[in-house]
């Protein structure tokens, strides 16, 4: 797995959405009310999506 789905399943996902563009991407309030990126099975694992993410490029992972 190379996508967002990571910083959501890290629990440090705030929801900014700038991870967003790619169309197998959609957002979906979890379960505090504030929208995370939920990645299809079509996703091609190609690490875009995170790299717009601040939080993934902040964390030593
Ligand atoms: S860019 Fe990062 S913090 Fe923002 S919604 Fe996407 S995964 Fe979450
Ligand atoms: S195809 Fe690339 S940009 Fe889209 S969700 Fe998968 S890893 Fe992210």
């Amino acid at each position: 797995m190379n996508n967002v789905k990571k910083v959501a399943d890290m629990g440090i996902c705030v929801g900014c959405a700038d991870c967003g563009g790619c169309e197998h991407i959609t957002f979906k309030n979890n379960e505090l009310g504030f929208p995370a990126p939920i990645v299809d099975e079509n996703c091609k694992n190609c690490g875009e999506c995170l790299k717009k993410c601040i939080y993934w490029n902040s964390n030593d992972n």
